[in-house]
């Protein structure tokens, strides 16, 4: 009997012991729990700070810094990257520091090319991340004749650039624009994605996360032919390996025999909407693209496809753009819901009635074959500029420089009504 007793005693002992451990061990826990979301409240709460702390840097620095025009810059150095791919620092004449810059702008050149009569305008992106006041770097690929007309001038700037501008030489530029960039006062994670020489933009957007220590969640697709064509590889390796919150990965549409799997490359594939499903967690991306026409016509459209929003879209085409979003704009819209309009071109004598979906008034031109110079295709360069005749326009985002009153930049400028252009 006392047995019994004692057994039950102990035992009962043992579930209390029992029961105080599995209170303190949840006390502990919950408190580690709690301690564990302040810590990273605050962590939320610091990275936004910070956030918000270079944002207003950047306004600063930019407001006192910035210039109007052009301004004299000097070819600090030139670094071939791959056989047609070079790279070129370039360093204020001025020897002032430079103004900040969003991951994705571009500069724009003015070139006095010996042989040509005007001077040549156009835009390169800038490849490296902002925040080095000293320099600003852009990559270019030497562009040769169309494969068809083998007969025809290569391309007239980008092989200046590689063939007679050289360490010392001076260029005219414009301040950095253009409206494709990755908001830094975000952390929403991003799919970056760089066609060949397309990758300029998203590379510098990509050193612009990694140089702030940002640790947005980041998706790298670069996708190129095979290894001749890959720029900066060993910079990109590293910025993997430093970095958990990116992931590279490299598409090669046509290894070579030595490149290695692995290695090298991660997909013997293109860059596509399939790969991305097999790869991404998600499609719950913000998506920013560069690179040939066809290249972002089946990304946007597969995206699309997806279920991935427009807004969560964003692209921009070194030529004319192919790829449309699914929308026309607001204000193009707008201009094109009243009555048909009727876009007269002066000089090439044609008449066309134009719609919303058609685009700017430069896509509308190229689209029927009518010419008209242009550059960045942002609003910035100022080279499509054309006089307007009759009629006026809207346009589809804030111009970076106004043009002149009587005229318009028709890279992004819509009719509001009937309209006749000096074209
Ligand atoms: C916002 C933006 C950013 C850019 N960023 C970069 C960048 O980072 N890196 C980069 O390398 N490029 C970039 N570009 C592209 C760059 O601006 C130029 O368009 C590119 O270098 C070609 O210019 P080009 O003067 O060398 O060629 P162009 O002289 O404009 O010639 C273009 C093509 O037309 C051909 N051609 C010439 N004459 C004829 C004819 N009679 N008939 C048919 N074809 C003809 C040429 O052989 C060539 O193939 C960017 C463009 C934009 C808009």
């Amino acid at each position: 009997m006392t047995d019994v007793i004692n057994y039950a005693g102990v035992a009962f002992l043992l579930a209390l012991m029992a029961y105080v451990l599995a209170l303190f061990y949840r006390t502990l826990s919950q408190d580690r729990i709690a301690r564990e979301s302040v810590a990273m409240e605050g962590r939320r709460l610091r990275t936004q700070m910070d956030a918000i702390m270079a944002e207003r840097r950047f306004v600063r620095d930019l407001k006192e810094l910035s210039w109007n025009g052009w301004r004299k810059f000097e070819v600090a150095s030139k670094v071939p990257e791959t056989s047609d791919i070079c790279s070129f620092y370039l360093r204020p004449h001025d020897g002032r520091p430079l103004p900040p810059f969003q991951p994705g702008q571009f500069l724009t050149f003015q070139l006095h090319l010996p042989d040509q009569r005007k001077p040549v305008v156009r835009c390169y992106s800038l490849s490296d991340g902002p925040g080095i006041p000293e320099h600003y770097r852009v990559s270019i690929k030497r562009v040769p004749p169309p494969r068809d007309k083998p007969d025809v001038p290569p391309g007239l700037a980008s092989n200046y650039f590689h063939g007679q501008l050289n360490q010392g030489d001076i260029l005219d530029i414009k301040a950095p624009g253009g409206a494709f960039y990755l908001d830094m006062t975000k952390q929403t994670p991003v799919v970056l994605i760089g066609g060949g020489i397309g990758v300029t933009p998203v590379l510098s957007m990509l050193n612009a996360i990694v140089s702030s220590g940002s640790k947005r969640e980041t998706w790298f697709f670069y996708g190129l032919r095979n290894k001749t064509e890959h720029v900066l590889k060993e910079h990109l390796e590293q910025v993997a390996k430093e970095n958990e919150n990116v992931h590279l990965q490299i598409c090669y549409s046509k290894p070579d025999d030595g490149d290695i799997k692995g290695e090298d490359y991660d997909h013997a594939a293109r860059v596509s909407v399939d790969l991305f499903k097999e790869v991404l967690p998600s499609n719950n991306y913000e998506y920013y693209m560069c690179g040939p026409p066809p290249f972002m016509t089946s990304i946007t459209e597969g995206l699309a496809e997806w279920g991935v929003p427009d807004r969560d879209v964003n692209f921009e085409a070194f030529g004319p753009a192919s790829a449309k979003k699914a929308g026309p704009p607001a204000a193009a819209a707008e201009a094109g819901a009243g009555a048909a309009i009727t876009v007269s071109f002066a000089k090439s004598g044609a008449s066309l009635a134009w719609s919303a979906d058609a685009g700017s008034l430069l896509d509308f031109a190229e689209d029927n074959d009518i010419q008209i110079e242009s550059g960045c295709r942002a609003g910035s360069c100022g080279t499509c500029v054309i006089a307007i005749m009759s009629g006026e326009v809207t346009y589809l985002h804030e111009p970076g420089e106004a043009p002149d009153a009587g005229s318009c930049l028709t890279c992004i400028a819509v009719p509001k009504g009937d309209i006749s252009l000096d074209a």
